[in-house]
């Protein structure tokens, strides 16, 4: 094998080893062999992120910065990732074995983030009152200071930004912890922005991993003014509790178990192919994943005849080859999490009608049906490509099962009725619904969980709210 590449912590402006030189390997899940090597950071890491971080927020250039100037520095770093989209994209797709097709669209995401949030914070106009008592109030959004970001490994690239984006373009400094899977793609990142003119300490990365490690450690200093997380909601509730000792604001988008209801009145093809990405792209490691299908009595043999032959007729193979349409899954820890849900399907007194292990750490399409509605499979986040199909009657009965969970992420439903289309939208417990369609976004709009799926909203102003301290100011215009 090659010598595996390295890639570092990027701490101040350098890319730089751990203080006590520890590293751990990624692999790559569709050779199953280390293909880069990063740093190990723990808590003495982290801590020298956070004051690079500090330091450049107290006394840097960059909260001090015009919204233009920190605007051309981040449309430029968004240049840069454009131009090295096969960089970025292969590093995910070594790193978790994302389609490479898929890992190129979210480099392009990626780019949009910090092309969206450095226009959306220069547009942004905040609130003037003018007060009947002679006085005017207007209101500052101010940026709150040192942002820990902590990201998943499933979008690695597309959610690390999707946080430190708007954090930079309102001010803030960062400092981003990949997850321990996928580290790759954020040391190039951080090197981009600085490459991009960005002052040393105000990206900062630091690799490692979660409890008793660099992750932890930033969630318990009180030099970091905001935590946002995206991850297990089990993990959000350990976060939730660090970040109260030091009364840390933090955001927390979470886990998820989606709901997709196809009516009798659908577009079949259409329902077909979105139902099929909701479950399928990303091999199901998705937080919106459309995992639980429910579909209307009259059509469910149609129905299920056609999604499972389109799940069937996916392109399983490496995910480097432009071609692939589906991977394996991110690595062994998590194959083996999502085989004990395929292993137990009889057990819990189901029945697989499609796909079940392939090779290495591929699990294949997996189409379920007859589960009993307290099995596993219907109730926990699988976060793999299997999918429980379920038929139902009525309108009411659709919406009862889709509610039925702790999870509140989002929702989708297919039906050509309009009446039923906003009745159903209005009723179902999610922070996104997607009526005839999945997984498009419009950045200005919420993006967040209800229930076990998360706390906060991100997104346009959204983001602003959690980014920045909103200041009231108070002026009197003539004396009374
Ligand atoms: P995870 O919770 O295991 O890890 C996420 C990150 O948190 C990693 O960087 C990890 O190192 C870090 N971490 C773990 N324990 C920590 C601790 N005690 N203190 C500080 N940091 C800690 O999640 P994962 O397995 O990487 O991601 C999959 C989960 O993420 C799924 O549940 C999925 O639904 C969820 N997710 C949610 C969204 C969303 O927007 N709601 C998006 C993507 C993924």
């Amino acid at each position: 094998m090659a010598d595996k590449e390295f890639y570092g912590h990027v701490i101040d402006g350098a890319e730089v080893e751990s203080l006590d030189g520890a590293r751990f390997d990624t692999v790559d899940p569709w050779t199953r062999e280390a293909w880069a090597e990063v740093p190990l950071g723990g808590a003495a890491d982290a801590d020298r992120a956070v004051t690079a971080a500090r330091r450049a927020f107290d006394e840097g250039p960059w909260p001090r910065m015009g919204f233009a100037e920190r605007g051309r520095i981040l449309h430029r770093l968004a240049d840069l990732m454009e131009e090295h989209t096969d960089e970025l994209a292969l590093a995910d797709t070594r790193d978790m074995g994302k389609p490479l097709v898929q890992a190129r669209h979210d480099v392009a995401r990626s780019a949009l983030n910090f092309r969206f949030f450095a226009d959306h914070a220069r547009l942004a106009t905040g609130e003037a009152l003018p007060m009947d008592s002679g006085h005017h109030s207007y209101t500052r959004f101010e940026a709150a200071g040192v942002v820990a970001a902590i990201a998943p490994w499933n979008f690695p690239l597309m959610l690390e930004t999707w946080k430190v984006a708007p954090a930079l373009a309102w001010g803030n400094t960062v400092v981003l912890k990949p997850a321990e899977d996928t580290p790759v793609s954020a040391t190039v990142l951080a090197r981009l922005a600085l490459e991009a003119g960005m002052p040393p300490g105000v990206l900062n990365v630091v690799h490692g991993y979660g409890p008793d490690s660099a992750g932890q450690a930033l969630t318990e200093d009180p030099r970091v003014d905001r935590i946002t997380f995206t991850g297990e909601s089990g993990t959000g509730r350990v976060i939730a509790r660090a970040a109260a000792a030091n009364l840390t604001p933090v955001s927390l988008e979470l886990g998820g178990k989606g709901a997709n209801l196809v009516f009798a009145d659908a577009d079949l093809d259409n329902a077909v192919d979105w139902s099929i990405q909701a479950i399928f792209r990303n091999a199901g490691q998705v937080c919106l994943a459309g995992s639980r299908l429910y579909v209307q009595r009259e059509i469910y043999d149609e129905f299920l005849a056609r999604f499972t032959a389109a799940a069937e007729a996916l392109v399983i193979g490496d995910p480097k080859d432009p071609t692939t349409e589906f991977g394996p899954l991110a690595s062994l820890e998590h194959y083996t999490k999502v085989r004990g849900y395929v292993d137990t399907v009889g057990a819990e007194g189901g029945r697989m009608l499609t796909g079940g292990l392939g090779d290495g750490w591929v699990v294949k399409p997996t189409v379920l049906v007859d589960m009993p509605l307290g099995s596993r499979q219907v109730c926990e986040e699988i976060f793999g490509p299997v999918v429980v199909v379920q038929p139902f009657d009525t309108e009411a009965e659709a919406v009862r099962l889709a509610n039925d969970t702790p999870y509140g992420l989002n929702a989708m439903l297919f039906t050509e009725n309009l009446h039923r289309a906003h009745r159903v939208s209005a009723a179902l417990t999610a922070g996104t619904v997607w009526v005839n369609c999945f997984f498009v976004r419009d950045l200005r709009a919420p993006f967040g969980g209800v229930g076990d799926s998360g706390v906060g909203r991100e997104g346009g102003n959204f983001s602003r709210e959690f980014f920045t301290e909103p200041k009231a100011v108070v002026m009197q215009i003539a004396p009374a």
